[in-house]
């Protein structure tokens, strides 16, 4: 039996950079984080126990001074203007990818102040937060078919991702709504009591889309799917809240069926180990996931297989 860490797997260099940054500046002194560092709760508990202190917006509010650290996922303008009162100094690490895409949509809301932003991505994902704050919170979120019913199809629409979404659900998200946009009612003419009404002459709305999908996702898209496909047993390794580690999953399941997900060693039991007998297990995860807990849990694997 071989046991194989995928070498994509791990940190993009958004995380890394934000870890690098925080273990930086908890060697100068206190430290909070707004919001989880990561989406993995093992890596934000070796920070913590390094003496980081993770806070949420209520604790923002009525903290006074410190030094407060954003995060990968970037923050809306109001989590700036409420440091600012609170005399807090900000630690920002927010992904120079994350930030190009916030600007690309302030651009966009104050130059087309008519039209409908549209952000694909999750609800209430810290990253969207800080995208939805560039419109003023008035971009609308589609995070699935059933949301297209919030767009209004006869004015302009300029479209965005959340930097961890699927390329191919965002493709196919661009076509839904051409198809739209093509049989909205300007097309004219239209059929009324058996009659055709006179053409309505109007300007078909603008569509604009802007793949932001982050290319660290998109390619570990294809990477990933040549490793499952390589091994008899995948051991996925993601945080349970983490976006991309659920993407990045699916994916790698679609390339192997025998995939399996977890978020800790401890989650790994004598079955699993019985399962991956003479197999060939392959160990890989999202951009979330630390290479030191891929490593953590070859060891309990090949532990639990000495025991059977
Ligand atoms: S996935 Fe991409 S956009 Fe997101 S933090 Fe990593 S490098 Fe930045």
């Amino acid at each position: 039996m071989s046991i194989t860490i995928d070498e994509h797997s791990g940190f993009c260099f958004g995380v890394t950079s934000a870890i690098n940054k925080a273990e930086e500046e908890l060697a100068k002194g206190p430290l909070y984080c707004l919001g989880d560092i990561v989406h993995n709760g093992q890596e934000v508990d070796r920070l913590e126990r390094l003496g980081l202190t993770t806070i949420d917006y209520d604790d923002l509010r009525t903290l006074h001074g410190g030094r407060v650290l954003l995060r990968a996922h970037g923050e809306p303008p109001s989590t700036y203007a409420i440091a600012r009162a609170n005399n807090i100094e900000v630690i920002d690490a927010s992904c120079p990818v994350v930030l190009h895409l916030q600007k690309r949509i302030r651009d966009t809301y104050l130059a087309h102040p008519e039209a409908q932003i549209v952000i694909f991505g999750k609800v209430g994902h810290a990253e969207v937060i800080g995208l939805m704050g560039q419109t003023n919170n008035n971009a609308i979120i589609v995070e699935s078919e059933a949301d297209l019913s919030k767009i209004d199809f006869t004015r302009d629409i300029y479209l965005f991702s959340q930097t961890t979404m699927s390329v191919e659900a965002f493709e196919a998200l661009v076509e839904n709504i051409k198809n739209k946009i093509s049989y909205s009612p300007q097309d004219g003419p239209t059929a009324e009591g058996g009659r055709t009404a006179p053409a309505v002459v109007q300007a078909k709305p603008v569509f604009e889309y802007y793949n932001s999908i982050c290319r660290n996702v998109a390619n570990r898209v294809a990477q990933l799917q040549a490793f499952a496909r390589a091994h008899d047993l995948v051991i996925f390794v993601g945080g349970s809240k983490s976006s991309n580690a659920k993407v990045l999953y699916n994916h790698c399941l679609a390339a192997n069926p025998n995939t399996i997900f977890i978020s800790s060693p401890d989650e790994l039991d004598e079955h699993t180990a019985s399962r991956s007998t003479d197999l060939s297990v392959g160990i890989c995860g999202a951009t979330s996931t630390p290479h030191w807990l891929m490593e953590a849990v070859k060891e309990k694997i090949s532990n639990l297989k000495c025991q059977i």
